[in-house]
């Protein structure tokens, strides 16, 4: 296989140390050719070699399955390029006149992530089975951010989730949304209770949460095991104190951490609880670090990157308040009235909100078990099997996802690029909708249109927008992330270290953990050590110190220019040296490599931080959602926050307004 690498900055002698020679699954392929990474190729909007976009946009060629694709997955190359052209002002320098399709159809929706499919399902409820619904995206599979990755290492099926992790919000699901999960036959409690009885498996008994402090941001690399409080199913672990006096920290660093942890003490004394949280709202956790409970400056790169996971910024741009609702330490003294929540993000008001009835699940692909009940639910033909359980293995057959003679169609490969009422948007009977596929642009026709898709892309779709609407929608930055999967040919370094995850808050991967895989349906994988398993990793781009969505938008061209070889490097080298001290060798035991990608991310959550408090009403994702004839808006964007039930709630609201508007 030859592979073009597009940076050049690197060791070759290292890098045959790190097994970049190595012939493992790795890079992209388009159902089963290599290509160069990091654009070489241009389509027919940008340049990209029109021969291969065929290829990719064959979803009804035998074997087609992307799945099991490894490499750069998530926001997966060609999947973009479409877009960035409307966006630059290109495409329509370069597209010729539309094809038009002649299809009708009563809704089409744009994007198949779990907003669009749920409006596909609402709308049937609504309007009758017999309803014609196109969904299109952009993608070359379902599921929008509810991604699922397969790996095979060893014939052992594995399978992750590429993005969304599972069913978890922290608030209650709305009665739509649960009732939704109800009639695909999901019971997030069952499956939970279900989970809960099944043996661990005694191979993961005992491992515990480790630290590795790198040379570069701690002057030394070394693992320190044992980190106290290391989650549910982290096994026994140290004191604070023996814990920080075995890692590389200066003394003042050792001592603050220890007091941090664990002296409960009033650091506002003589203020109400509503004053403090006034305050604590208004300044980052760093800033309460450092000026407030008045710890060392070495403390925060221990943790500047505890935030990366819920938030996609660290702890410079996430605020203290949130902090204290996350049980982040430094706040046990502090006599906060937990019941009045204060100003807070979405998230963070929820978490600090007891909850009746937990309403977690993580399917072995997380959200995409529910992104293929929905296709399931739409075009039974296309996935085999009926139950909740039979879903995790069951292989859709990408060839029916679009048959002329099915009344619900879902074409992939498909960027919407216009949608533009036939006549005035008041008045209007029908709406035109364009998509760029293949290097050609088609046109279908509907009498009402969802846009599923991302709030930034709508502007570009629908110019006639009022402009404070358009305004409104490119108000919010997705937030860019990276889930990281290694298949790996065993894990006997980490049993030898006696670790299930390794915080790595220097690194260019800022977690290290291993899937221990939740047990359901036919779904088996080896648990031994002597066997392969997944390595989850996770990256989140930050430029810490500019505003949260200075960070995104800064994080968006991290991602999308950086080349798959690079992440692959700092993925080997990353995994050599935190568990190299077990064994781990990355040119031997690195079977695939799958990069999931997201520029686009998380919908942009609302940060107290850098946000200003809206009157009802007055959010821009209220003002950007707003119906605008026959189109309606839904998305998790449409609600700002990146949860699944927000998109399932948005869904709703958008089909009702359009059923309620015609
Ligand atoms: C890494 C990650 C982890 C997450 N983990 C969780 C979790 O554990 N629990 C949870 O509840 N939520 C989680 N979320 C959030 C959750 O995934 C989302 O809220 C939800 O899945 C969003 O669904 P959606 O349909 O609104 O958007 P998406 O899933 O983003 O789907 C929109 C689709 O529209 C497509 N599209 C955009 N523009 C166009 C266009 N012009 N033409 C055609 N198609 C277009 C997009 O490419 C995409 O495929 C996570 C998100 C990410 C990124």
């Amino acid at each position: 296989m030859t592979v073009t690498r597009m940076d050049d900055d690197h060791d070759p002698a290292g890098d045959r140390e790190l097994g970049m020679d190595q012939a493992i699954t790795r890079r992209d392929f388009l159902n089963g050719m290599a290509i160069a990474v990091g654009g070489a190729m241009a389509s027919a909007w940008t340049g990209f070699d029109a021969r291969l976009l065929a290829q990719r946009a064959a979803q009804d060629a035998p074997g087609y399955y992307p799945p099991a694709l490894t490499g750069m997955r998530g926001s997966h190359d060609g999947s973009f390029d479409v877009a960035h052209a409307l966006r630059d002002g290109a495409f329509w320098k370069k597209a010729g006149q539309p094809v038009d399709t002649r299809e009708t159809y009563d809704l089409v929706i744009v994007g198949a992530g779990i907003s669009g499919l749920a409006a596909a399902h609402f709308f049937r409820a609504r309007f009758g089975r017999a309803a014609r619904i196109l969904i299109l995206d952009n993608h070359d599979d379902v599921g929008g951010h509810a991604k699922r990755n397969e790996f095979r290492p060893g014939g052992q099926l594995w399978i992750a989730n590429g993005g969304t992790a599972g069913i978890s919000s922290p608030f209650p699901y709305s009665r739509e949304a649960r009732g939704l999960m109800k009639e695909l036959g999901i019971d997030p409690a069952a499956l939970s209770d279900k989970a809960r009885q099944a043996p661990r498996p005694v191979a993961f008994e005992g491992l515990q949460s480790a630290v590795f402090f790198d040379k570069e941001t701690f002057g030394e690399d070394r693992l320190v095991v044992g980190m106290p409080g290391g989650g549910r199913r982290a096994g026994a672990s140290s004191s604070w104190a023996d814990f920080v006096a075995r890692t590389p920290l200066s003394p003042e660093a050792r001592r603050d951490i220890v007091r941090l942890q664990e002296d409960r003490v009033d650091y506002m004394p003589g203020l109400t609880s509503d004053e403090k949280k006034a305050r604590l709202w208004a300044m980052s956790y760093k800033t309460f670090l450092l000026d407030v409970v008045k710890v060392h400056s070495d403390v925060i790169p221990f943790y500047q990157t505890r935030t990366h996971g819920l938030y996609g910024v660290g702890i410079d741009a996430v605020g203290a308040l949130e902090c204290w609702a996350l049980h982040y330490p430094g706040f046990e003294g502090m006599n906060l009235d937990a019941a009045a929540t204060g100003r807070m993000s979405f998230t963070a008001r929820g978490d600090s909100t007891p909850q009746e009835e937990p309403y977690t699940f993580h399917h072995p692909d997380g959200g995409a078990s529910v992104a293929r009940h929905l296709v399931r639910a739409l075009l039974p033909q296309a996935v085999p099997g009926s139950t909740a359980e039979d879903i995790v293995t069951a292989r859709v057959d990408y060839s029916r996802l679009d048959r002329a003679d099915s009344l619900v169609r879902i074409r992939l490969h498909s960027t919407v690029v216009r949608a533009a009422h036939v006549g005035d948007a008041g008045s209007a009977k029908s709406v035109d909708v364009t998509y760029a596929r293949d290097g050609k642009a088609y046109t279908v026709h509907a009498n009402g249109v969802v846009l599923a898709c991302w709030n930034m892309t709508i502007p570009f779709i629908v110019p006639e927008l009022p402009e404070k609407q358009r305004e409104a929608l490119r108000y919010g930055v997705k937030v860019p992330l990276v889930y990281t999967s290694v298949a790996v040919k065993n894990w006997q370094a980490m049993k030898k270290l006696g670790v299930s995850n390794v915080s790595t808050p220097g690194m260019y991967h800022t977690g290290i953990r291993l899937e221990q895989p939740t047990i359901i349906g036919d779904y088996r994988p080896p648990v031994s050590p002597d066997q392969p398993i997944l390595l989850r990793m996770s990256r989140t781009p930050c430029s810490p110190g500019q505003p949260a969505r200075v960070q995104h938008r800064l994080g968006h061209v991290d991602l999308l220019t950086t080349p798959f070889a690079k992440f692959e490097r700092s993925i080997r080298d990353q995994l050599a040296r935190a568990l190299g001290s077990g064994g781990f060798d990355p040119a031997r035991d690195i079977d695939a490599i799958t990069v999931n990608r997201w520029p686009h991310g998380y919908a942009y959550e609302y940060n107290p931080l850098w946000d200003p408090e809206w009157a009802p009403g007055e959010a821009p994702c209220e003002i950007g959602r707003k119906r605008f004839g026959r189109i309606a808006i839904a998305n998790s964007d449409a609600a700002a926050a990146a949860y699944m039930d927000q998109a399932m709630d948005q869904a709703y609201r958008a089909v009702n307004e359009l059923l309620a508007g015609s």
